[in-house]
C-alpha cells in the first residue's frame, strides 16, 4: 500500500449502483423515475473507502471529513466516525463516502444539531452513511438517501420524546425538503428510532405521519 497516496485506503470497495432493487424493509422507498430531483451532488457513490479507523489512511480521511463538516455545522454531538460507521458489517468498519457526496450531509447535520439542542443537549446515537451494497444488506433497498450521505438515523433512550421532538422540528420547517421516518410505533407506543434526511423532497413514512398529526394537535 502506498503511503501518502489518496488511494492508499484500507480497502476500496467498488459498489456499483446498478439497478433499483427494492429490498423492502424499513427505509424510504427508491425514487423511481424521480432521479433528477435527487441531491445535486449525486449520482450514487461508485467508490467507497472502507476500513478501520486505526488504519492511518482511513484516520486521515475521517479527520478531513470532520474538518469539512465542522466548517459548515457546529461540531456538537456528532463525529465523522459516528456518521460513517457500519455497525452491521463484519468488524464494524467505517465507510467514507466519495468527496462529491460530502456536501449532502451539511443541511441534515444542521437539522440534527437543532434536534439535539431541543433534546436538552443529551447525546443521540447516530447512523448515517451506507454504501449501496450495505444499504441493500440492511434493507434500505440500495438507493436510500443514506447512500447519498444525506440521511441520519437517530436513537435516544427516551424514544417517545425523541419522536415527539423530531415531529415538532419537522412541523416548524414546513417549507423544507425533509424526509421523516419514525420506526416501530405511533404516538400510542414506543418507537425504535427515527430517520431524517434533506435534499430530495418532503415526505414521511412508517409512523411519521401519525407523530406529525400528534404534534399538530398540540401534544408536543
Ligand atoms: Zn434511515
Amino acid at each position: 500500500m502506498l503511503i501518502g497516496s489518496a488511494l492508499a485506503l484500507g480497502v476500496v470497495v467498488a459498489a456499483a449502483a446498478s439497478g433499483e432493487s427494492n429490498g423492502g424493509g424499513n427505509d424510504p422507498p427508491p425514487p423511481g423515475d424521480d432521479k433528477r430531483q435527487r441531491p445535486k451532488q449525486g449520482p450514487p457513490p461508485d467508490q467507497v473507502a472502507v476500513g478501520q479507523p486505526s488504519d492511518p489512511a482511513i484516520a486521515a480521511w475521517l479527520a478531513e471529513l470532520d474538518a469539512y463538516l465542522s466548517r459548515e455545522v457546529p461540531r456538537v454531538g456528532w463525529t465523522a466516525r459516528e456518521l460513517t460507521t457500519m455497525p452491521k458489517a463484519p468488524g464494524a468498519p467505517v465507510a467514507i463516502p466519495p468527496r462529491s457526496l460530502w456536501a449532502n450531509m451539511v443541511p441534515t447535520l444542521r437539522l440534527l444539531v437543532e434536534l439535539r439542542r431541543r433534546m436538552g443537549d443529551e447525546p443521540l446515537s447516530l447512523r448515517a452513511y451506507r454504501p449501496p451494497d450495505y444499504d441493500r444488506a440492511v434493507a434500505g433497498g440500495g438507493t436510500s438517501l443514506h447512500t447519498y450521505f444525506a440521511a441520519i438515523d437517530i436513537r435516544h433512550p427516551d424514544r417517545r420524546r425523541l419522536a415527539r421532538t423530531a415531529a415538532r422540528l419537522v412541523l416548524d420547517r414546513p417549507d423544507e425538503s425533509i424526509g421523516f421516518g419514525v420506526y416501530g410505533a405511533g404516538p400510542s407506543g414506543s418507537p425504535s428510532n427515527i430517520h431524517l434526511d434533506t435534499g430530495w423532497r418532503r415526505r414521511t413514512w412508517e409512523h411519521a405521519r401519525a407523530w406529525l398529526d400528534n404534534a399538530k394537535a398540540g401534544n408536543a
